[in-house]
């Protein structure tokens, strides 16, 4: 008998999302369930690791193994997780918030380890979940609960950061564009390291409805350019901090070895030539 075919539907749970409606994320939730049933990964093959906030209630969602982690802790919760089972497909979720600030500390040394996992930022520019207040990527002068004059921060750019930071998969995607937003994930997840997909995603609930008119506006595809290359550093630069326009696309991919095949090159010359027994590496402690 032939076999049925995953559809997105598999990889949906039946727990009910409770997120605004309008809110971008349950585009997200479809686009990853759909990147997964493109991939026809087993349920039982994928870990989704979130922190805390509206965006990292996805795992609960979805039919995959989930964990719900505590503020900012994703990323190494995930990495731990991919050291130890690397033949799971592992994904890290957040906000900007949980991702940005409060876990802000993780993402240089997930990135530049080049650990083979997908991280995915809903990146609405706020607080959603604690009612509204200025996130690490709120527009400067934007006014919110508390920066009700407007916003006198920088805020961070996020493309730039992660180049900076060495990643060897930089994208960008939207929630207002399902297709290329699932493309996006599917090209992350088949990378060999780390990859990073910042989504522009709108909290309609305290950003305003008009947001999903902004990104529209703003949008351009850089990587439907022609002669688009997204190995060329200099060019992935110059479209990650442009104030002109939103750049959706890969901006840069360039692979290279990741943490685990590097740490088993170092096992095979800790080893030697050497079939250590349990009794000899035992042996190597005593005096
Ligand atoms: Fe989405 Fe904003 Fe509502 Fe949170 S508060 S569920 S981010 S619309």
């Amino acid at each position: 008998m032939a076999e049925t075919k995953m559809t997105h539907k598999d990889y949906i749970s039946s727990l009910k999302p409770i997120w605004c409606p309008g809110c971008g994320d349950f585009a997200v939730l479809n686009a990853v369930a759909k990147a997964l049933a493109t991939m026809e990964l087993p349920n039982e093959k994928v870990a989704v690791v979130s922190g805390i906030g509206c965006s990292s209630r996805l795992p609960g969602y979805l039919n995959t193994y989930g964990f719900n982690a505590i503020h900012g802790r994703a990323l190494p919760i995930a990495a731990g997780l991919k050291l130890s089972r690397p033949d799971i497909t592992v994904l890290a979720v957040g906000g900007d918030g949980d991702i940005f600030s409060i876990g802000g500390n993780h993402l240089p040394h997930v990135a530049r380890r080049n650990i083979d996992l997908t991280c995915i930022v809903m990146d609405n520019g706020i607080y959603g979940l604690t009612k509204g207040q200025v996130s690490p990527t709120t527009p400067i002068g934007e006014k919110t609960i508390t920066t009700v004059y407007g916003s006198i921060e920088d805020p961070i750019q996020p493309l730039k950061l992660l180049l900076s930071y060495e990643a060897s998969f930089v994208a960008q995607s939207t929630s207002l564009d399902l297709n290329h937003l699932v493309a996006m994930l599917v090209a992350a997840m088949r990378h060999k390291g780390f990859s990073f997909v910042n989504v522009r995603s709108p909290c309609v609930t305290y950003r305003g409805k008009d947001q999903y008119d902004i990104i529209r506006q703003r949008s351009k595809y850089i990587d439907q350019l022609p002669d688009y290359d997204p190995t060329d550093m200099r060019t992935a630069w110059h479209h990650a901090i442009t104030p002109e326009y939103i750049s959706l696309g890969i901006l840069y991919q360039k692979p290279r070895d990741t943490y685990d095949q590097r740490q088993l090159k170092l096992r095979e010359v800790a080893r030697g030539n050497h079939d250590w027994s349990i009794n000899d590496v035992m042996n190597g402690f005593m005096l």
